[in-house]
Parts: structure tokens; C-alpha cells; sequence
């Protein structure tokens, strides 16, 4: 099935067409159960192989050490802002917080409530260009429980590609733009968290992946179902999860792996966005004004010199075939979220209204 239009939506986004079919043709008789999936008890045991599948698939998408543990969460990435130090503080008062952007900033003022997070902001402006500063220049304070950042700012369309390597300190990374994007170290990493709805399904469901050496420091006060071991204890299940969400990731887990993994996915990515900014570039009709090194591949971010244009952009991309492509309302401009399930052919329809807008306005 070919499909008529690209959707660019940041979060709930495009999912693979393959994945959605598979699902429609198992919707009503999934198994061969006579029932849906969602029908289906989570503790039954078909809904186990959904389980045991999604699990299996990302520890080998993403090479995960048998010291690590793969939950499975409510309440989005912005509930673990609260879990975090919640389950991680323990005696200590503080945490490093790394601001490079929207969701890494508000991660540090949900902090606020348990700790006093030290705000450390990464990004500066130089020649008009943002850029992060380099790890090795991150002010962390001596005694802090963990250092929290965001790898990709999916408002801004800020990325930090550099991976941690630091001894004796705890990190933790909200990956939730970018986790299957690229290939990462899972052993730089203490814990790192995700919500589905970017890069690996439906919303609902969010994965953390965490050293099992982390578990018990809990604050005395924490709610039951934010309790990581309590959580592990009970397979991700000590309230119903979210299971058509943790299905349709397991299928999409599944995908990606049949199409060559996360080494797949880095390269295409790579192409994707190089080709985007490629075209942004070339005139300053189009403007990005992230540095090359901190450019996201996986929401790029543009506005146009001439911002009274803005609405006939947006109504000519959507006439074009392209949905979504309007920035988040903190910053304006346009955003185009390409994320694994966007093609390469995708992109390049976006190049080609790009290049028709221009030709026709500028
Ligand atoms: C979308 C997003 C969040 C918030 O996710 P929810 O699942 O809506 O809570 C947090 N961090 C990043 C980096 C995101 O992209």
C-alpha cells in the first residue's frame, strides 16, 4: 500500500505501515484466540509472548548486559521525572540536572519537589549558532545521587551525541526522542527511559532500561507503582499495563530488527537528515540555527527568513501531502520529526515542496 500522505508529528508519530497492517489483519482474531489483543488478559498466556518478544527484541536491538533490567511503565517520560528521585536519591539531597532544552529543564523542575537539583545549563549561543558544550566542561557537583540529561530536545531539535564517561556517578538519560535511533553504549548509561510514542509505538507504555544495582534506595514516601523493584518484582505488571501500546511496540521492535537493527536505522537516519539540512542550508531562505555537531536527526527544526510566509507554508505543505510539519508553540518556526518509521522518500518529498516554496516566494 502506498501511502498518500507524510505525517511529520513529533509525538504520537508515523508508525510503519507494515506494522499497522499486521496489526488491522490480527485485530479482531489475534493468535487465532477468536479475541483482540485487546480483550486479552495481560496475565494470560498469550499476552506472556508479547511480553517475553518486546523484551527480547530490544535487549538485542540495543545489546543490553544481562546486569541490566527492561521495565515496562505508565505515565509517560514525565512520570519518570517524578520516579527518578523518587527511586534513585536516597539519603543524598542532590542531583545534577543537565538543561539543554524543553524536556530536560522540566525534568529538573519536577526534581525540585524531592531534591535541590543543581540547574546546569549546556547550551550557548556563539556566532548565532547553539551549541553544547562539551561533557568534559559540564560544572557536575562533587556529591550528587545522579547527573539526569536528554540526549535529543525534541523541541528544539537539539541533540547531544557525545556518551558519558564518567566514573563514579550515576546517569540517567531520557531518550525518549531518540532511543533505537542510533547505536549508544548501554553500559555509559545507569538508566535510561523512554515513552513509546516517538520511535517505538503507540502511547502509553514506557521503557526503562536500568542497572539492577539501582534498585531499593526508595524514598519511604513513593507511590508503590513508581517502585522499581516493585515494578521488577511483579514483571512490569503490578497494575494492568498498557497492553495494546506494549503489543504494538513489540511488533515494532520486531520491525526493526528484520530491517537490520539499530546499525539500519543509524545510517538511515544519518542520510535522512543530512539530505533535510543539506537543503536548509543552501540559502538563507531557510534557516536552522543549531551547530552541525548538536544538529537532532531526528526533529528538525527550521523557520523561514520572511516569517509572514509562515501560513501559506503550512497551508501549501499540507495541500503537498505533508502533515505536521508546524513547530512546537514554545518556539514557532516548523519541525519535522523523522523518526525510524519515515522514509528516506519522505524526506525528500519534503525537500521537494521545500525547494518549490522557495522557488515560487523567495
Ligand atoms: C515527549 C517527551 C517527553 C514527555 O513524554 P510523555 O510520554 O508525554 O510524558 C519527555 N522527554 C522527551 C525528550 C520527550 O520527547
Amino acid at each position: 500500500m502506498k501511502k498518500k500522505i507524510y505525517n511529520f508529528s513529533a509525538g504520537p508519530s508515523m508508525l510503519p505501515t507494515e506494522v499497522m497492517l499486521y496489526a488491522q489483519k490480527q485485530f479482531l482474531n489475534w493468535k487465532n484466540t477468536g479475541c483482540s489483543v485487546l480483550e486479552i488478559s495481560h496475565r494470560s498466556l498469550d499476552f506472556n509472548t508479547v511480553v517475553e518478544e518486546s523484551t527480547k527484541y530490544l535487549r538485542n536491538l540495543l545489546n543490553i548486559p544481562e546486569e541490566y533490567i527492561i521495565l515496562f511503565c505508565s505515565g509517560g517520560a514525565r512520570g519518570q521525572f517524578s520516579s527518578i528521585p523518587l527511586n534513585l536519591l536516597g539519603n543524598c539531597n542532590k542531583a545534577d540536572y543537565i538543561d539543554s532544552g524543553y524536556w530536560s529543564y522540566h525534568a529538573m523542575v519536577e526534581a525540585k519537589k524531592y531534591c535541590t537539583p543543581k540547574h546546569i545549563i549546556v547550551k550557548k549561543k556563539i556566532n548565532n549558532k547553539y551549541s553544547i558544550m562539551n561533557m568534559n566542561h559540564w560544572p557536575l557537583s562533587k556529591n550528587s545521587a545522579y547527573m539526569h540529561f536528554c540526549p535529543n530536545e525534541t523541541i528544539e531539535g537539539v541533540a547531544i551525541y557525545e556518551e558519558p564517561n564518567f566514573i563514579h556517578r550515576k546517569v540517567i538519560g531520557d531518550f525518549s526522542s531518540c532511543l533505537l535511533s542510533r547505536v549508544i553504549d548501554i553500559k555509559k548509561y545507569d538508566l535510561i527511559y523512554a515513552s513509546a510514542q516517538k520511535n517505538i509505538g503507540s502511547s502509553g507504555i514506557t521503557i526503562i532500561i536500568a542497572k539492577s544495582n539501582l534498585l531499593g534506595q526508595v524514598h519511604p514516601l513513593i507511590p508503590s507503582i513508581m517502585d522499581y523493584k516493585n515494578i521488577f518484582k511483579n514483571q512490569s505488571m503490578f497494575n494492568t499495563p498498557a497492553t495494546f501500546s506494549w503489543y504494538l511496540s513489540s511488533l515494532v521492535l520486531k520491525w526493526m530488527k528484520n530491517m537490520g537493527g539499530v546499525q539500519y536505522f543509524q545510517k538511515l537516519n544519518a542520510k535522512k537528515a543530512k539530505f533535510l539540512y543539506t537543503k536548509i542550508d543552501e540559502s538563507d531562505f531557510y534557516i536552522n540555527d543549531i551547530d552541525k555537531y548538536n544538529r537532532s536527526q531526528m526533529n528538525i527544526t527550521f523557520r523561514l527568513r520572511d516569517c509572514s510566509l509562515n501560513d501559506m507554508f503550512i497551508n501549501k505543505s499540507i495541500k503537498f501531502g505533508l502533515k505536521f510539519i508546524k513547530g512546537h508553540k514554545i518556539i514557532g518556526g516548523f519541525r519535522a520529526s523523522i523518526y525510524n518509521a519515515m522514509s528516506f522518500s519522505g524526506v525528500r518529498k519534503l525537500v521537494d515542496f521545500m525547494k518549490y516554496f522557495e522557488k515560487r516566494f523567495g
